[in-house]
């Protein structure tokens, strides 16, 4: 019987147990957390964007993109559905592609994987932090290191499975957190602090504009947070990451063109009824930014609706749809979903995750130098990897 070590019980360690298990291999798990499977119990809000049911090379980011076309072909959604109903895991596909646990709960994830693994006999080590790679790999046949990346440190995030990888010689991309928060260099998004819109984000690097999304966009102390923000935040970050300028633009009320905004302003100025310019904004926007957006361009709340000229309403028209911040971070690893970076992938066998400096060390999840999009890319990601590994480790 093969003696199998996992690093991790996180979503693909766990996956890759259940898998190897299955076919008869011993399995021991090591999770340095009293509890397993922490990540999946926060994911998607509680609700667990558990995968997509359209994967493709072209929602990941990596240094190798076509690494993760093989895993993704071989477990595909289809077969990531099968093998959730054996766990009896039910799911459910929205308009937009992405999958949710039927229960709409993340615990019914992480209960299922974890109760069908102790049934398959795998043994759980919690509270069992593995410092020293080369012990497991002397005492087991094969050692999958599950460890996941730095984000979200209060959850176990951390960069142990790099550390694994550099001692068999690995070559390590620069990491950088994903899908998290931006901070701003500017003294105003404090004053709209907890006011939201739905609107349109274009990211800047070098003043050149690289990428463009709509959906909510939150005005936070340190920032700005939001989807928007968030789909958006990989390629600030890792612009950042290599000290390149990185702006951003807001446009407030993507449904206007410049005329017709600067046209409703001043109809609204001419019809007599609006009393003052923070009302007109008001109308269009909540009173936080309205009141900011005064401000920044130094004009009084008590402006007469008699006073505003065309010049003026383009003026202010102008600054509703494209308002620049200059990023000054991230909202850091601390508060990041994901990380972008990790270990090479050129190393790894793309069919098997199988180490190519090490023999029968393995390496799946976020670890690695693959992260997704924003919509169950990164969970599928870890389930296919580690399908991979286990089908490797347990082929006869
Ligand atoms: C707030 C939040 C929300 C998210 N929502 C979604 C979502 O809805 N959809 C989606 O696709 N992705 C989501 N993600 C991302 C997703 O959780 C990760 O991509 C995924 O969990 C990675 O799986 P993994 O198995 O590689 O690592 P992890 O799930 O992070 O598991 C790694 C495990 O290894 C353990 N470990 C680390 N080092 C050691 C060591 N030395 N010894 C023993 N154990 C160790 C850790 O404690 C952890 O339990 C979210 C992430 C966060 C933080």
């Amino acid at each position: 019987m093969k003696k199998v070590a996992i690093i991790g019980a996180g979503a693909s360690g766990l996956l890759c147990a259940i898998e190897c298990a299955k076919v008869s291999c011993s399995v021991d798990i090591y999770e340095q957390n009293s509890k397993c499977a922490k990540k999946i119990l926060v994911s998607g809000n509680g609700r667990c964007n558990i995968t997509n049911i359209s994967l493709n090379q072209e929602d990941y980011f990596s240094e190798n993109p076509s690494f993760v076309k093989y895993a993704l072909e071989n477990f595909s959604f289809k077969g990531f559905e099968k093998f959730c109903s054996t766990i009896g895991l039910v799911l459910e596909v929205k308009d937009d592609g992405k999958v949710y646990p039927l229960s709409n709960e993340a615990k019914s994830v992480a209960s299922l994987l974890i109760n069908h693994a102790e049934n398959l006999g795998v043994n759980f080590h919690t509270e069992t932090k593995i410092t020293d790679i080369t012990k497991p790999l002397n005492e087991y046949d094969c050692v999958v290191v599950a460890t996941g990346s730095e984000a979200a440190s209060h959850l176990g995030g951390n960069r142990d499975g790099q550390e694994f990888a550099l001692t068999y010689g690995h070559n390590i991309i620069p990491t950088y957190p994903s899908l998290v928060q931006l901070q701003l260099n500017s003294n105003l998004h404090t004053k709209m602090s907890g006011a939201k819109i739905d609107g349109e984000v274009t990211l800047l690097i070098n003043k050149r504009a690289v990428s463009k999304c709509q959906g909510d966009i939150l005005f936070t102390n340190y920032g700005v947070s939001g989807f928007a923000i968030l789909d958006i935040s990989g390629l600030a970050s890792e612009s950042l990451m290599n000290y390149q300028a990185v702006d951003i633009s807001i446009n407030l009320l993507p449904k206007y063109t410049a005329q017709k905004l600067s046209a409703h302003i001043m109809s609204m100025a001419q019809n007599g009824q609006t009393v003052n310019l923070l009302d007109i904004l008001h109308g269009l926007l909540p009173i936080k930014i309205a009141k900011t957006i005064l401000e920044k361009l130094e004009l009084s709340h008590t402006i007469n609706a008699s006073q505003i000229n065309t010049k003026l309403s383009k003026k202010i028209a102008n600054q509703i749809l494209n308002w620049r911040f200059e990023v000054s971070d991230t909202h850091g690893f601390r508060h990041a979903e994901v990380s972008g970076g990790g270990i090479d992938t050129l190393e790894i066998n793309p069919k098997t995750m199988e180490s190519l400096k090490q023999k029968n060390l393995y390496f799946c999840g976020e670890v690695l130098d693959v992260v997704g999009r924003r919509g169950g890319f990164n969970f599928a990601w870890a389930w296919a990897s580690g399908h991979s590994a286990a089908k490797d480790i347990t082929k006869t």
